[in-house]
């Protein structure tokens, strides 16, 4: 499903070129739920961007689906995202002037869709987030969990098989981070959907399948969690 090959990741500040990522190799099965773990600063954000093409490397491959992504041009790896790719941020990202169905549903309009298709699905998706009732609330009179099950929503309209998530439970407490964590286990689980997850707490990436450590450029572990470490 995705396939890293050589990555290379540099930033140059002043005259000093900062190696971010060392010619990282890595594959992920289809279904597989990966926390990328290390220190600020080691590079997982960078990592995750790349991986959706969102920043592009200095070297190396990276194929998810059996397409290169960086052999694409801009608006080819645009398409690839919103086909293939749903994201998840810290800060949840949503547009604050729109309410929840309209957060949930404004990416499917860029597809063909009729509208009463589009209701139905966003209605199931939130169902599926278990935020019903809340379509017509706007972002801000909702919890940080609620809006992260909103921006959940958001991430899996256009049906991805690859969710990347940067710091999901970053701004939520233990009670609200556990019900994202929760949800996103469950998805990975009911939809065989691949996710890949950066986080830095160990209680979080307690929820993945496998542990990815990245540390000064390179990948210093790689760990197979056994089934059910948490499936609370
Ligand atoms: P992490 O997510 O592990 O905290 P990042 O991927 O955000 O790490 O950043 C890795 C390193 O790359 C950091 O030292 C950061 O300062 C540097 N970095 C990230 N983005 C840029 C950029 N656009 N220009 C220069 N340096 C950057
Ligand atoms: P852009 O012109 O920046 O590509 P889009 O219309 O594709 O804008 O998306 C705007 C915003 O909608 C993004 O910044 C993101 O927050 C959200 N968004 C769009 N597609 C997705 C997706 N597949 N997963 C998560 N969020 C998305």
């Amino acid at each position: 499903m995705i396939s890293v090959k050589g990555l290379e990741k540099r930033y140059t500040i002043g005259d000093t070129a900062f190696t971010i990522l060392n010619k990282i190799d890595m594959q992920a099965d289809k279904g597989e739920f990966i926390a990328v773990m290390g220190p600020s600063g080691s590079g997982k954000s960078t990592f995750l961007n790349l991986l959706g093409g969102l920043d592009t490397p200095e070297a190396g491959e990276i194929t998810v689906n059996g397409k290169n992504i960086h052999s694409l041009n801009e608006t080819q790896r645009t398409l690839f995202r919103r086909e293939h790719v749903g994201f998840i941020f810290q800060n949840y990202q949503l547009l604050p002037n729109l309410t929840v169905e309209e957060n949930v549903s404004f990416p499917m309009y860029s597809g063909k869709k009729d509208k009463q298709e589009i209701k139905k699905q966003v209605s199931d998706l939130l169902r599926s987030v278990s935020l019903e009732g809340k379509e017509k609330n706007y972002p801000s009179q909702l919890s940080g969990g609620q809006q992260q099950r909103v921006a959940i929503a958001r991430a899996l309209s256009m049906n991805p098989n690859l969710i990347l998530a940067d710091e999901p439970t970053g701004n939520l407490d233990r009670r609200t981070g556990t019900e994202v964590l929760r949800l996103l286990s469950s998805l990975h689980q009911k939809n065989q959907l691949t996710i890949i997850m950066v986080t830095h707490d160990v209680y979080a990436a307690s929820y993945a399948d496998r542990i990815i450590l990245l540390k000064d450029g390179v990948i210093e572990s790689d760990i197979r969690q056994t089934e059910g470490a948490n499936q609370d």
